[in-house]
């Protein structure tokens, strides 16, 4: 694998055409992916899913199950008439998968393993804004280098169980021991314009970086861990995480809007990320709204997060506490929102009227991104999450208002629950893509520890 893999071409796992070595890359991922999107299964039933021969599956599971990718779970009896069988499910307990953001002034972490198991996941208050790009590089690889050091230890627990195997019915046995966890793919998140193929930012404009070729200078920061990096902007991350596990999961037409300092886009046309000629769309952030409004971090004015950004809404509701004054330590986003959810459930006349102006703006903006696409739902993270209940009826009310198809278009923005780890979950499921797109990727497992367990018959 390569670094900067685009992952909308792997995503979809396209079959390939060529020789042996590809055909057979492509029959292992199209196995385990069934293993993934469908819980744990009988050979004789991924044969008939995916349409391989079952000597084929049975051929290509000797390969997954010698790579700890799949283990047997025992026997499956659900939905089956006749003998029972021997089902399989996605394992990969040793593969760890590290999604990361960078934002203003934080840097969010998620790591699992292959199945998605969650096994590191916190939020580091930091400064990016304020610290220049070769400083926030280096906090950006300190964080991931202790994540990594974290999922190492935490894959010589022992496994949970994975989200598929909720879906098994009547199966025995439980997974190995992890036994050292080798990451083998890392996802940063990043608020800005990001070319994808060269994981490079071209321009962050409120982390004030620009032409930062991320994927290499983290890769090198890390040294020995020797994992491929992937970069992409947040609120595209977000939107597909958002699309896969989300409130809106599976909506075929969405926006995402990130709330943050920044606030970005992620749109969803057709089931498909909407990416544009350069990869630069979705900067949604940057409409001008108000030519002669105040100045945004890209340069110009106006711009819809100077109206809508969590720096417009603390300015305008806790301005002794606006960003820019120096404070420190840094308050953390989260301390900032809950500050004011508690002064608006007390009534707090200021921040009322803050936050109905920024809900107002927030519909103006959604309008035009209506008018536009015709999203079903517009799904908000970050503080709009946080604060829906005071936002989103002045954001409602005033989208129906502008939009000209008004309450027709029949789109309703809805809180997303994802919370801030939204685009390090995003991070975290491209590269679990990634690499069930192309399972040989993935260096051997470690020595085992423990021995497979022995199946019932
Ligand atoms: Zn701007």
């Amino acid at each position: 694998m390569t670094q900067g893999q685009h992952f909308t071409r792997l995503a979809r796992g396209a079959a390939q055409p060529a020789g042996h070595a590809s055909l057979r890359r492509t029959n292992l991922s199209l196995v385990l992916r069934h293993l993934r999107d469908h819980g744990s299964s009988s050979r004789a039933d991924i044969a008939e899913a995916t349409g391989l021969h079952r000597a084929t599956v049975s051929n290509l599971m000797a390969e997954l199950l010698e790579r700890r990718l799949v283990r047997e779970v025992g026997i499956e009896h659900a939905g089956t008439v006749g003998r029972p069988r021997r089902a399989v499910a996605l394992d990969g307990a040793h593969v760890g998968v590290l999604g990361l953001e960078i934002n203003v002034d934080y840097v969010a972490v998620h790591g699992t393993d292959l199945g998605g198991r969650v096994l590191v996941e916190r939020r580091v208050g930091f400064d990016a804004m304020g610290s220049g790009t070769d400083h926030s590089l280096r906090e950006l690889g300190r964080v991931a280098r202790q994540a990594i050091d974290e999922l190492t230890r935490a894959g010589a627990g022992p496994s949970g169980l994975g989200p598929g195997d909720l879906a098994a019915s009547g199966a025995s046995g439980v997974a190995a021991s992890g036994g050292g966890i080798r990451v083998a793919g890392i996802g940063v998140a990043v608020p800005g314009l990001v070319d994808v193929g060269h994981g490079v930012v071209a321009l962050a404009p409120n982390l004030g970086w620009r032409d930062v070729s991320l994927a290499s200078r983290l890769s090198v920061a890390l040294g020995d861990v020797q994992a491929p990096v992937t970069v992409d902007n947040d609120a595209n991350l977000a939107a597909l995480a958002e699309y896969t596990s989300g409130v809106a999961a599976g909506t075929a037409d969405m926006v995402y809007l990130t709330g943050e300092v920044g606030v970005g886009g992620g749109i969803i046309v057709g089931g498909r990320l909407l990416r544009g000629a350069d990869g630069f769309s979705g900067e949604v952030g940057h409409m001008p709204v108000d030519p002669g409004g105040s100045r945004c971090g890209c340069g110009r004015s106006g711009c819809w997060e100077t109206k809508v950004g969590l720096a417009a809404l603390v300015r305008m509701a806790t301005p002794d506490r606006a960003y820019g004054m120096a404070t420190a330590p840094v308050p953390d986003p989260e301390e900032r929102v809950a500050e004011i959810a508690r002064g608006l459930a007390g009534g707090d006349p200021l921040m009322l009227a803050a936050v109905a102006e920024v809900g107002r703006w927030l519909g103006l903006g959604g309008s035009i991104l209506v008018n536009l696409f015709n999203p079903r739902v517009i799904v908000v993270g970050g503080y709009f999450a946080t604060l829906a209940r005071w936002l989103l009826p002045f954001a409602q009310a005033e989208l129906e208002d502008l939009v000209v198809a008004g309450p027709a278009a029949r789109c309703r923005f809805v809180a997303s629950d994802l919370g801030f780890g939204a685009a390090s979950l995003g991070a975290a499921n491209v590269v679990i893509n990634q690499l069930i797109d192309d399972p040989t990727a993935i260096g051997s497992p470690p020595v085992r520890l423990a021995a497979p367990q022995p199946t019932a018959t």
